[in-house]
């Protein structure tokens, strides 16, 4: 399929499912939100497309909490640093709706970036220093944009649970206590990262993977492994659960270029030492050619 076309040009039979209703116009989407039932509610998973199974986990674990389920597609420009990352990032808008369909999404919200941030636009959400670790550090003003475009949609979709992925943990954190500090009445949910058998993280961006890429991007999820092994071993030195981690990216021949090997606790996602409570999360970036990839895990005392 090869159309660009907003709707799907094959019956959503085919693919499993009802076609969802596919919105871009905010008003549009308002007229729809007020005609659902009080009484139903109402599942939101934000994502910037490329779907993947990854995505497909959340959808489905909307689909099994709330009565409807709306998916956002929206390459956002706001929480992009780089003017190539965001060309390069992938945009199968056809092949996203088929999935959508297949997996019993109602709408699919796409909205263009002059819908979102029309000629006059001035007011951000900006986070504290959590915002500025991290991912944060790495791509200045990504969470910025990041929270201002998931408030927006909160406030377009008033959902009742709204769906992110552990994959992108720091995200998670601030979405989570946005929805604290602005009183936002949505319930979050985290749903856990869904990995290839050999490890990988799903990622949109693994599709821009050269082949012999492929095997160097699995550092990231060798060197979580690596810290999650000697904190079961006892380690709860974080420095040297990080140097565990930057060992695999230093071993001989190893091309996967590490941004960071952090260890945070989960209260308050910084930089963990000794005595900051436990859980823990390991996290890393890195980039390999040109992709750059992210991956994390939960460092927790074997219960
Ligand atoms: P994105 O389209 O990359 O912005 O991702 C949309 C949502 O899907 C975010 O909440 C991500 O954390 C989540 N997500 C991305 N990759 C995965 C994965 N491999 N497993 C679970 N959730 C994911």
């Amino acid at each position: 399929m090869t159309s660009a076309s907003p709707r799907p040009s094959r019956s959503a039979a085919a693919f499993g499912g009802a076609a969802p209703v596919v919105v871009a116009d905010a008003a549009e989407l308002r007229a729809w939100r007020d005609a659902l039932p009080p009484e139903e509610r109402l599942g939101l998973v934000p994502t910037m497309g490329a779907l993947h199974a990854g995505h497909a986990a959340l959808i489905e674990r909307a689909r099994a909490e709330c009565d409807r389920v709306a998916v956002s597609i929206f390459v956002n420009p706001a929480q992009f640093d780089e003017a190539d990352d965001l060309a390069a990032y992938p945009r199968p808008l056809a092949a996203d709706l088929e999935r959508c369909a297949a997996l019993g999404v109602d709408l699919v919200h796409v909205p263009d970036a002059a819908d979102v941030y029309p000629a006059g636009f001035g007011t951000w959400v900006v986070p504290d220093a959590v915002g500025d670790v991290l991912e944060g550090a790495c791509r200045p003003g990504h969470f910025r944009g990041v929270l201002t475009v998931v408030l927006k949609l909160l406030q377009r979709f008033r959902p009742h649970r709204a769906y992110f992925g552990e994959k992108d943990a720091q995200q998670a954190f601030l979405v989570r206590r946005m929805v604290r500090d602005l009183e936002l009445a949505v319930e979050v949910v985290e749903v856990p990262t869904l990995r290839e058998d050999d490890g990988l993280a799903l990622s949109s961006r693994n599709v821009r993977l050269a082949p012999e890429d492929r095997v160097e991007a699995l550092r990231l999820s060798r060197a979580l492994a690596a810290a999650a092994a000697a904190f079961a071993a006892g380690e709860r030195d974080p420095e040297a659960l990080r140097a565990a981690m930057r060992a695999v990216f230093a071993e001989p021949g190893a091309r996967a270029r590490l941004e960071y090997a952090e260890v945070v606790g989960v209260a308050d996602f910084l930089p963990a030492s000794a005595s900051t409570p436990l859980p823990w999360r390991a996290l890393v970036a890195a980039r390999v050619g040109a992709v750059r990839l992210i991956d994390n895990q939960a460092l927790t005392e074997p219960s």
